[in-house]
């Protein structure tokens, strides 16, 4: 940790901090710019990039993290506040009983086979909220949009469902982990939470669909319909 930062981390890391989430083209494009702007020529990646300035933003519990988004496999780089709590994370320019509105999304998606839940279902949970609170359709529709724009959640118009965005995979992945404990699993392939994906019903293994796909298209052979863990044939 004894090397400096230098204006290009510090112009790096002030937009990612503004943004709070961009995708790793995004980032790319802008590490190349501060590159410029700042007049270095070193050939330095993301990856190091962002570690060197971590390593710096540890002390003041701030971090920027890398994450992926479950529906897509886009890579994110997400600016993190360790010492925020989920509630002041996700709604600090929301209603207190935005959370309770989250919070039972959250419990439905996880509970559910396939990681989504239907639009109307949604927006029927706003109606029976912890404490007897209650959002009125219109208000919980604008948190809808807001968190689908912010990318806590995806609004998946093919088959109006929301999935959990790649935000909400990067910010809350942990909670979620420790809160639903037993209901969570991991991809087989990537090793991290898989909260939407196809699970094998031999042998319960999850994978996340990018994954499979990028494993599919890696093996060439135009098959495969199997479960990368046991081999059953899927249908
Ligand atoms: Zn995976
Ligand atoms: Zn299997």
């Amino acid at each position: 940790m004894s090397t400096r930062l230098g204006p290009e981390h510090h112009l790096f890391t002030q937009t990612i901090a503004a943004r709070r989430l961009v995708s790793e083209a995004e980032a790319t494009q802008l590490l190349t710019k501060c590159l410029t702007l700042t007049e270095k020529q070193n050939s330095t990646n993301l990856k190091e990039h962002t570690q060197r300035i971590n390593a710096h933003l540890s002390q003041l519990f701030l971090e920027i993290r890398w994450g992926t988004c479950e529906v897509d496999g886009t890579k994110y780089l997400a600016f993190v506040n360790n010492k925020e709590d989920e509630h002041s994370k996700l709604c600090s320019n929301h209603p207190a009983v935005a959370f309770g509105f989250f919070k039972k999304i959250l419990d439905e998606v996880i509970m559910s086979d396939d990681g989504q839940i239907n639009n109307t279902d949604c927006l029927t949970l706003s109606n029976n909220l912890p404490d007897q609170k209650k959002l009125t359709y219109t208000a919980a529709r604008e948190l809808l949009t807001q968190w689908s724009a912010d990318k806590w959640l995806i609004d998946n118009k093919t088959n109006n469902s929301y999935q959990l965005g790649p935000r909400a995979i990067i910010e809350l992945g942990q909670y979620i982990s420790t809160a639903y404990g037993s209901h969570i699993a991991n991809c087989m392939l990537c090793q991290q939470l898989c909260i939407s994906g196809q699970r094998c019903d031999e042998c319960n293994s999850k994978f996340h669909g990018h994954c499979l796909q990028r494993l599919i298209n890696r093996t060439k052979e135009g098959h495969d319909n199997r479960c990368p863990k046991c081999s059953t044939e899927w249908n």
